[in-house]
This record gives C-alpha cells, sequence and structure tokens, in this order.
C-alpha cells in the first residue's frame, strides 16, 4: 500500500485506464452511492434488497474503503482493519447481509496487554475486566460494577459535555494505570481520546466489553467478495475505478451525480466519502445555509494511522503469541502520546493460518495512531527515511515478543497517513472520520440538500467496521423513506 503508485480506472491499478468502467449501466437509478466503504455497501444492500435500482461507484480498484487488504509477490496478503470488532457485526451481518457472513465472524482467541504498567491476556470482556480491575489493581468491586453501570446506562441524547478524561477520573482518580487498560485499546478502536465526550467511549467500549473481540475468517477479501455477490444477487449495480466528481444539484435537490464525465440521475445519492468533501468538494459551499458551512468548515476530522506490513516467508512459521497485542514501552500512560511520530505504543495484529483457513502463511502488521500534519510537512526524502525508521524500530519492538522474527520476514512495508489520504481521499488521511461535533453535519445533511444523504465514518461512535455498517442501515431507511415520498408525490 505505497501511495502514487496506482492508476484510477485500471484493473490492478497499475496500468492506466483501458475500457469504461461505467460500460452497461442505466441512464437513471433510484440511489447512486458514492463510496464502498462498509457503510456505503450496507446502505446499497439494504436498498438494493428493497428492490430498488441501485448504483455503487467507487473511485478505487477494490471495494471495501478502508476494509480492505492488498497482495504483494511472495503469496502475502495482507489486511488492514482487520484486527478486531464486537460481537454486534454478527447480527448486522446476519441481518442485513447474509447468514454466511455472519457465520465466519469468529471470536479473537487471544489479546494481549504488554507495557511497562502491565503484561497480561485478557478475553476482553466485562467478566474478564472486573476480574483484572479488582484482582490485579486493586479496585473496589462495587465501584468497578458502578462503572459498567454507568457506561451501560449512558445515551446519546443526554448532555455529553463529560470528556473520558473526566469519567476516569471521577471514578478512577490518579490511576494512570487503569486508564491505560480502558482508554489504549479505544483509542486504537476509534481514534478517540481522553479529551473526547465520554459518550464517544461508552458506547464503543461497551460493545466490546459485551463478548470480546471479533474478526472475519477468511480475511477481508473474502468478506469484499461475499458482499459484492450479493450485491450482485440484489440488483445493485457496482462500478469500481470510477471517481464522482459532482453531485448534480436541481432546485436545490441532489437529482444525480457526474463521474468520468458522465451524468447519471437518480431520486436520491447517498456519499460515503468524508462529510467534508461531500459537501465543500462534490457539491459546493454555495447550494448551503452560510452557518451550516461555517460550522461545517469547524469540525475537526480524527487522527489517521500508520501500519508496517511484515509478510512471513513461505514456508516458515510463528509461534502463537496471541492474535491482538498492545504493546508500549512508555512507562505511564498519555493518550496524546499514541499519534506521536516517533511514538513508543502500536499494536500487533498476528496473522496465523487459521485466519485464512486452507493456506499456510503467516503475516504480522502493526498499526499505530498517526497526526497527518507530522508525514505530511516531510521532504519526500525524509519520508522514505521516517518510513524506513518506522520499520526497523517496528520490527525490533516486535523482536521482544518474537525472537528470531525479523530473519523470517521476506516483505516490509510501510503505510502513512498520505498513503491513507490517498487511497481513500479522506482528508488527512483520517481512520476514524470526524470528531464527535460532524455528526449532526452527516445526519441532517438532507435537511439542507433534499436527497442527499452521508453515511460513513463520522462523530467517532459511527466509525469502525460495525459502528459504519450500521450507519449505513440508519442512513438507508431515511433513503427509502425520501425515495418513498417521490414515489407519492409522481402518484
Ligand atoms: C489502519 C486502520 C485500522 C483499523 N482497524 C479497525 C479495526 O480493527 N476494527 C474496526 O472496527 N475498524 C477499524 N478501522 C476503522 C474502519 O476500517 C473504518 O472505520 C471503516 O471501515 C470505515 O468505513 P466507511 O464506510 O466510513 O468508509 P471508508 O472505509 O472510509 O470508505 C470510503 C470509500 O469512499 C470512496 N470514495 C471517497 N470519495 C469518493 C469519490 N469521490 N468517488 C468514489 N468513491 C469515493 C473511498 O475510495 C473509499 O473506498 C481501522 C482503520 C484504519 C485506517
Amino acid at each position: 500500500m505505497t501511495e502514487k503508485k496506482y492508476y484510477k480506472g485500471s484493473t490492478d491499478g497499475k496500468q492506466p485506464l483501458t475500457g469504461d468502467p461505467l460500460a452497461g449501466i442505466a441512464d437513471a437509478y433510484d440511489l447512486i452511492v458514492i463510496g464502498s466503504g462498509l457503510a456505503g455497501l450496507t446502505a446499497a444492500n439494504v436498498i438494493g434488497r428493497a428492490g430498488k435500482r441501485v448504483l455503487l461507484l467507487e473511485q478505487h480498484y477494490n471495494y471495501g474503503g478502508m476494509a480492505t487488504w492488498f497482495k504483494r509477490s511472495g503469496g502475502h496478503v495482507f489486511d488492514i482493519s482487520l484486527h478486531g470488532f464486537p460481537i454486534g457485526m454478527k447480527k448486522t451481518c446476519r441481518k442485513y447481509w447474509s447468514q454466511e457472513i455472519a457465520d465466519s465472524i469468529v471470536q479473537l482467541e487471544g489479546v494481549r496487554f504488554s507495557n511497562p504498567q502491565f503484561d497480561f491476556e485478557t478475553t476482553f470482556d466485562r467478566a474478564d475486566f472486573t476480574e483484572k480491575l479488582v484482582e490485579h489493581f486493586g479496585i473496589e468491586c462495587t465501584k468497578v460494577e458502578e462503572f459498567f453501570s454507568h457506561l451501560r446506562a449512558m445515551n446519546f441524547y443526554d448532555d455529553n459535555t463529560e470528556t473520558t478524561g473526566e469519567l476516569f477520573e471521577r471514578f478512577f482518580p490518579g490511576r494512570n494505570d487503569v486508564h491505560r487498560l480502558l482508554m489504549e485499546p479505544i483509542s486504537y478502536a476509534n481514534g478517540s481520546s481522553l479529551d473526547d465526550e465520554a459518550i464517544t467511549y461508552g458506547i464503543v467500549f461497551s460493545n466490546f466489553m459485551s463478548k470480546g473481540v471479533y474478526t472475519f475468517e477468511g480475511g477481508t477479501d473474502l468478506l469484499i467478495r461475499k458482499m459484492k455477490q450479493e450485491l450482485v444477487k440484489n440488483g445493485v449495480d457496482l462500478c469500481s475505478r470510477v471517481q464522482v466528481d459532482r453531485v448534480l444539484i436541481e432546485n436545490g435537490r441532489a437529482v444525480g451525480v457526474e463521474a468520468l464525465g458522465r451524468r447519471i440521475k437518480s431520486g436520491a445519492v447517498l456519499s460515503n466519502a468524508s462529510i467534508p468533501g461531500t459537501a465543500l468538494q462534490l457539491v459546493g459551499e454555495e447550494h448551503f445555509d452560510a452557518d451550516w458551512i461555517a460550522g461545517l468548515r469547524a469540525v475537526r476530522v480524527n487522527n489517521s494511522s500508520t501500519q508496517v506490513y511484515m509478510g512471513i516467508r513461505d514456508g516458515e512459521t510463528l509461534p502463537w503469541v496471541t492474535d491482538l497485542l498492545f504493546t508500549s514501552t512508555r512507562e505511564t500512560f498519555d493518550s496524546a502520546s499514541l499519534c506521536d511520530l516517533h511514538g513508543e505504543s502500536r499494536t500487533f495484529s498476528f496473522y496465523y493460518p487459521k485466519t485464512r483457513p486452507g493456506t499456510d502463511r503467516y503475516t504480522v502488521v502493526s498499526s499505530m495512531n498517526a497526526h497527518h500534519t507530522d508525514w505530511n510537512a516531510l521532504t519526500d526524502e525524509e519520508y522514505e527515511l521516517e518510513k524506513q525508521k518506522l520499520a526497523e524500530t517496528t520490527v525490533a519492538a516486535l523482536e521482544h515478543y518474537v525472537p528470531g522474527i525479523s530473519a523470517k520476514i521476506d516483505h516490509l512495508e510501510v503505510s502513512t497517513p498520505r498513503t491513507f489520504e490517498f487511497y481513500t481521499l479522506h482528508p488527512a488521511g483520517a481512520s476514524f472520520g470526524t470528531k464527535f461535533e460532524g455528526l449532526p453535519f452527516s445526519m441532517n445533511l438532507h435537511e439542507q440538500i433534499p436527497g442527499l444523504f452521508h453515511a460513513g465514518s463520522v462523530g467517532i461512535i459511527m466509525s469502525g467496521w460495525l459502528g459504519a455498517a450500521n450507519y449505513g442501515v440508519i442512513q438507508a431507511n431515511k433513503v427509502d423513506a425520501w425515495l418513498h415520498s417521490l414515489q407519492e408525490v409522481s402518484a
């Protein structure tokens, strides 16, 4: 996943455009979906399944958005965002995709923390966290129960001014080690920090605490292939290599899109591109109320990521370490430092043959949170050096857990916020959409431009595999109601 090496509009990303990616599509649809992230795909499937004509346009040659993968010579397949999600994804896939997809969702066998403050395995659920908090950290059991009950009772519509840091101080004052246990994995899962609204923490943490951490057996490539099959079965037209340039607006209403110089009409448009990109680039600020645009401009995008992909040579094996390892050499926890350019904290996802049953391959992917500004400020030469340094420090950190692994790696590659920006078009390569204040702009977009809807990582809560897929369903229901209202008018 190195940026600036693929051609939009080519089948394998290596050759310039051949053929017409829009060949065979109709002139008009009920719904056009811009982008094939999990929110876009799920919304398209829900509306397609309801018997409406749907067209989905994706600028990349692969579908899935951040839920994607890439292959490298030597037989390596690397997953980008298949590290773990809550059990809720199983129900979402069963209801809005298929039983078959849901059945491939399995629990991770191992999650481990390793840092100067604590080092243990956990099943990452309420029972185990309660035991850890009581036995390992010496917190009163009643306090732990009170904390969990408080999180469970948190409501999106309540007053949400308390930050996660304040919440932790209220329940576990001065306990930096406890704050680390509770926050670090969620910072990796949705980019939130101690300064974000506690509701964004509470919802995501509670989702994980219900039954632990899950993955898709077969890898992201299989998941997206099965989703594509389902979409085709439901009559959805799919085109990759098509970047939408504009949402067409007539009389203040969204009536289609323009892509590759072609205008395609539709009753509704649902954008899975970023919310700022949708409003400011695809629509244009002149179509919005000035104060709405001013508010949108003030929305902060979330942090981005770096990853190091380590492919293990064919024929080599790795011993069992764990599935997901949260590791840090930093003495104490400080959530802002998780994004440091030369950070001391990272996760490792270990992919054993069980990830893709029937294969005998191993890969390891390390992920860190990161600031786009840090990486974007570098010259090309500095950029290459920093990438090299990141690869080296990451492999050195991994040696601590798997001595001798360096000699087994035959593919080593780094992605940065610039890579994520390039492949998804998200401003600043944001991995998890916008901060909390972005949510109302996404949810109410259709009030500004009737017929235009947004679904995708936004407001921290609606991000991650589960958040994005569920948000796709929520917004699909709004699209459905809008399409019905159009039918009633024309009847
Ligand atoms: C490194 C990393 C690790 C992660 N790990 C996890 C994890 O372990 N668990 C988890 O639950 N979540 C994880 N996430 C987050 C999760 O992957 C995302 O929140 C989720 O996949 C986002 O889905 P989305 O629907 O918002 O769309 P995105 O995935 O952001 O996709 C948007 C799509 O729109 C397309 N697009 C944009 N503009 C246009 C245009 N003009 N025309 C056509 N197409 C366009 C893009 O190409 C892209 O395909 C991770 C993210 C990253 C970056």
